[in-house]
């Protein structure tokens, strides 16, 4: 795959489907900066399992929902290679709870996870990658912000408001040759996927027309794919990863 640019933040990046993001884009020549905000000993050894197949990893600890720990870690980043060509907005949380019992504060913790910080980054790639008149951001959104879900109305908020969110920016961005483009994930195997009972998944995978839960590398393809020269002309899209799960 082609890339102009020469690096990639990637938030949330030490485990789960971000962890394979890095993993697939150090693959294909990028330098990756591998965010993350707690257990630095999961995203050293990213960071050595990349270096020891010959790519190349930073590692960068903050909190994507802390506007000032964001924007200095943009800046740190900046300063070390003299750019920023792409973000990954990944880093999300769930708080699950039926709406009746949702408190004003489960609903704000997700929203902060998950639009506030992708809001944040947009923003601080925008400025840079208008400058330089170039870059592509992709936003880690979810099927549940396209189709909503029974007990994830925050979730759901979250994830449909980063999907509008990345059109305004994709407005915005355009005229500046910065594209935006989001990626709706539908059931990926993780340690969530991996716990359920085997007749449980096979009553989850009966509605999925393809018959599988998706890895964590069909999303890393997409977002390569959204991030290089291939999907040049592609902005303020939205690309569902889900198996025909939702149409
Ligand atoms: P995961 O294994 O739970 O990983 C999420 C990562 O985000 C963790 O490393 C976590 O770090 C980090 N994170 C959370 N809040 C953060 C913050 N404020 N600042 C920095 N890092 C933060 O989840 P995943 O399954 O890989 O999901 C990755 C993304 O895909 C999420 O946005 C999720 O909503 C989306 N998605 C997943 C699925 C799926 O089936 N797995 C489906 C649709 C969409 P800590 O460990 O330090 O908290």
């Amino acid at each position: 795959m082609k890339f102009q640019g020469s690096n990639v933040l990637i938030t949330g990046a030490s485990k789960g489907i971000g962890a394979q993001i890095a993993k697939t884009l150090a693959g294909y020549g990028l330098k990756v900066w591998i965010n993350y905000r707690s257990k630095p000993e999961i995203a050293d050894a990213l960071q050595k399992e990349i270096e020891s197949n010959g790519g190349k990893a930073a590692v960068i600890k903050f909190d994507a929902s802390v506007e000032e720990e964001f924007v200095s870690a943009i800046k740190v980043i900046v300063e070390s290679d003299g750019t920023l060509n792409y973000l990954v907005n990944n880093a999300g949380i769930t708080n699950d709870k039926l709406a009746l019992r949702m408190s004003v504060g489960d609903f704000e913790s997700v929203i902060d996870a998950n639009l506030k910080s992708c809001f944040i980054g947009c923003r601080e790639a925008l400025k840079i990658m208008s400058k330089q008149r170039f870059g592509s951001v992709v936003n880690i959104a979810s099927i549940i912000g396209e189709r909503g879900n029974m007990g994830q109305s925050n979730y759901a908020a979250s994830k449909g408001g980063m999907i509008a969110m990345s059109k305004s920016f994709a407005y915005e961005g355009a005229p500046r040759n910065v594209r935006f483009n989001c990626i709706t994930p539908g059931f990926i195997k993780s340690d969530m996927t991996d716990e359920l009972k085997p007749e449980v998944a096979e009553s989850y995978m009966k509605n999925i027309p393809l018959t599988r839960f998706g890895e964590a590398s069909d999303v890393a393809e997409a977002v390569a794919f959204l991030l290089s020269e291939h999907s040049n002309y592609i902005t303020g899209e939205v690309l569902k990863v889900n198996g025909g799960l939702y149409m």
